[in-house]
């Protein structure tokens, strides 16, 4: 096992930032391809967990 990196199960070059629990077993996608494949993801799976978020902190400043 390497050390806490994770590879995307669709790309394996990027590094994971989702598990995604099917009910038949677990998926890792990175950010792009959770994004690409969400709406099938979101019928199938029954929880999905950010497993870092580093890439995308939210800084959304109001405009008001
Ligand atoms: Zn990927």
């Amino acid at each position: 096992m390497e050390t806490g990196w994770i590879g995307c199960d669709a790309c394996a070059t990027a590094q994971a930032l989702y598990l995604v629990k099917l009910i038949g077993g677990e998926l890792y996608f990175c950010g792009h391809h959770y994004n690409k494949n969400k709406e099938a993801l979101d019928k199938q799976s029954f929880e999905v967990i950010e497993l870092n978020k580093i890439e995308e902190v939210p800084t959304l400043e109001k405009a008001e």
